[in-house]
């Protein structure tokens, strides 16, 4: 919607925390912002396509894959349906992201990604409407640019965190920590939940990337940028600027940073427990987890468990008791950061 550095604070400088970023951005939200670019004068600017015809999508550098399977409806037809249908439903979009089992939000991350659909007709449409749907979405959106305004003007934040006095955290995490998150075998069915919709469907509810970035980073002490680069091989709606800005968010090493502490986070998920719980089994249905209590799936493996049950292809982690008790045994990484800052 703006370049990136039209929306700047009165001192010129780039915000760095949303809420006043967005204040100014719907500030300069007028008309001339919402109205669709004339782009057919313009036509003639564009690269003339060679005799050779159009470049492949291998040559593009993409691999051929299956959205057909994935039932992701394409290109700019695809995304007018999705379109169309989610305005059917933005009125209740703001309780409804929270939950991941329910088709609450738009689903067109991808379309933005690839520009098939324009950002300011979704715009328009949400500042058209009034509610607390349309306005919560729209919000969605402006974090999208706040993202994209960080990493242009922070390049660094790429593989540094943007809060330099972070930058020199150690985590500790053990390979095979990753790998079983990568895997969906992490043993808490939330989290797991997320990483196999990820590794079937090239998508991730938003709410599932901030339990699972949050359980990578804060509960296993996994490097966060091992994270991110698997985000970035798996989503379909991969973008560097909201891919690097969300997993900072979750490491607390970013502009924006999760409130609290990460598992206060994974904590208040199951508080919507019916339709979660429902999510997790049925993108994990057979996992042992499952043929258990639903009340109790979000726990993991609790303070009492005398070890990890098997579970999915018998790759486990230790359960977070164990995990806090080693924690508990050596300095946190986070704690030694802060006294450093402190000092
Ligand atoms: C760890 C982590 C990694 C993420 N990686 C990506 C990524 O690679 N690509 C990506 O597009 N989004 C990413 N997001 C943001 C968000 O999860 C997705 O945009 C959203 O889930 C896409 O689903 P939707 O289109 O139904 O979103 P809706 O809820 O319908 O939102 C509408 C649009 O707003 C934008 N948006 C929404 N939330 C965010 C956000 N937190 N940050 C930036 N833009 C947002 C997206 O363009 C989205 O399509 C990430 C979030 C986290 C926590």
């Amino acid at each position: 919607m703006f370049e990136r550095d039209e929306v700047m604070t009165r001192a010129g400088t780039p915000f760095s925390v949303f809420t006043p970023y967005r204040n100014a951005w719907l500030a300069r939200l007028d008309g001339a912002a919402l109205r669709a670019h004339p782009v057919r004068e313009r036509a003639a600017a564009l690269a003339r396509s060679s005799d050779a015809g159009s470049p492949s999508l291998e040559v593009l550098g993409f691999q051929r894959t299956n959205p057909r399977d994935l039932r992701m409806p394409t290109g700019m037809g695809g995304a007018r349906t999705l379109f169309d249908e989610f305005m059917q439903r933005i009125d209740r979009y703001r309780e409804q992201r929270d939950l991941p089992a329910v088709r609450g939000s738009s689903y067109l991350s991808v379309h933005l990604r690839f520009g098939t659909i324009s950002i300011r007709e979704l715009a328009r449409a949400a500042h058209a409407r009034a509610g607390g749907g349309a306005a919560a979405w729209l919000s969605e959106l402006v974090w999208r640019e706040f993202y994209f305004m960080i990493l242009h003007h922070h390049p660094g934040v790429v593989d540094r965190a943007f809060r330099a006095e972070y930058g020199g955290i150690r985590y500790p995490g053990d390979a095979s920590y990753f790998l079983a998150w990568c895997q969906g075998c992490a043993g808490y069915p939330l989290v797991d939940a997320g990483m196999r919709q990820l590794d079937r469907t090239g998508y991730m509810h938003n709410r599932l990337r901030m339990v699972t970035a949050s359980f990578l980073v804060k509960d296993l002490l996994v490097d966060w940028r091992h994270g991110e680069r698997h985000f970035a091989r798996k989503l379909n709606d991969y973008d560097l600027a909201a891919n690097n800005g969300g997993w900072q968010w979750a490491a607390s090493t970013g502009a924006m940073h999760s409130p609290g502490s990460a598992s206060s986070i994974r904590k208040r998920s199951p508080s919507a427990s019916t339709p979660t719980a429902a999510s997790s089994a049925r993108t994990c249905p057979n996992s042992p987890a499952f043929r258990t209590d639903t009340s109790t799936h979000h726990g993991g493996w609790g303070r009492s468990s005398s070890g990890p049950p098997a579970y999915g292809s018998g790759r486990t982690i230790p359960s977070r008791w164990w995990i806090m008790r080693r924690r508990a045994s050596g300095p946190s990484p986070c704690t030694g950061a802060r006294r450093a800052e402190r000092s």
